[in-house]
């Protein structure tokens, strides 16, 4: 029987290494782009990808009903399984709203209804895939303009919601500041079940991942670096992007 790692701080450890370094240690007996080219981010309470191309029928409620505008549907240019929803972490991850209206206005189970409650979200896992980069690890204050994708994203939004303008003014002031973006924006009523700023080895600090992380890629939304530091696995749980033999 395969032994499950449960311990947080362990899979701390492993969260801060990336696919290669766990790789090299001998610990992944499982990778999440194993399960095959169409694994993206789904909205919350999607079943297993197979079983929500087959009830998903496309009709956009969930993406309706977003008040972060966090949804998207899959044109042509995506690939397989044109029309269904998805998330796309770079431009707006999921903000794990309490009710979850998404999946509440799902008509055809493709997003579980058992999925209630932001802890009930499992989207994926984020990793800090680039930790060289990492601003906060190179004492590299965040840059001017490190706010701007958003600022651009919500001048596109026709519809922008009151809770798209608190977000963007809490998203504001950290020019100059040590980065803690990814820990400070984590939506989780309990951040640090999922992630928090730790010193690390150089005197500077690192983001850890925790196993409360539910995979909403905010995180990786905003991120300042030019290609996100932190991002977020899809489809997969912690038990099986750290299980170990
Ligand atoms: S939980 Fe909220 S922010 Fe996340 S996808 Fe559903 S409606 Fe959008
Ligand atoms: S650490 Fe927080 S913001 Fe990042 S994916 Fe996990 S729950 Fe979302
Ligand atoms: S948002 Fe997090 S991962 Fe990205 S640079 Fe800042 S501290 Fe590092």
């Amino acid at each position: 029987m395969k032994k499950v790692q449960t311990d947080r701080r362990k899979f701390v450890k492993y969260s801060t290494l990336g696919i290669l370094g766990l790789v090299l240690g001998g610990g992944v007996i499982f990778s999440p782009y194993a399960v095959g080219a169409e694994n993206r981010l789904r909205p919350p309470g999607a079943l297993a990808e197979k079983d929500f191309l087959a009830l998903c029928i496309k009709c956009g409620q969930c993406l309706q009903v977003c008040p972060y505008h966090s949804i998207k549907l899959s044109d042509f240019a995506k690939g397989h399984g044109v029309g269904t929803p998805y998330i796309d972490a770079n431009v707006r991850g999921c903000y794990a709203c309490e009710a979850v209206p998404c999946v509440l206005a799902c008509p055809s189970g493709a997003l579980e209804h058992t999925c209630e409650k932001p802890e009930d979200i499992h989207m994926g896992v984020a990793v800090l895939e680039f930790a060289d980069t990492c601003l906060a690890m190179s004492n590299t204050p965040v840059p001017k303009g490190y706010n701007q994708k958003m600022i651009d994203f919500t001048a596109s939004v026709v519809n922008l919601t009151p809770l798209e303008e608190k977000l963007l003014e809490k998203f504001s002031g950290y020019e100059g500041e040590q980065c803690t973006l990814c820990a400070d924006m984590c939506p989780l009523s309990n951040p640090l079940s999922a992630i928090a700023m730790v010193p690390d080895e150089k005197g500077g600090h690192k983001p850890e991942i925790y196993d409360g992380c539910i995979g909403c890629g905010v995180c990786q939304e905003v991120c300042p670096t030019k290609t996100p530091s932190i991002v977020v696995k899809p489809r997969v749980t912690y038990e099986q992007y750290y299980a170990s033999n």
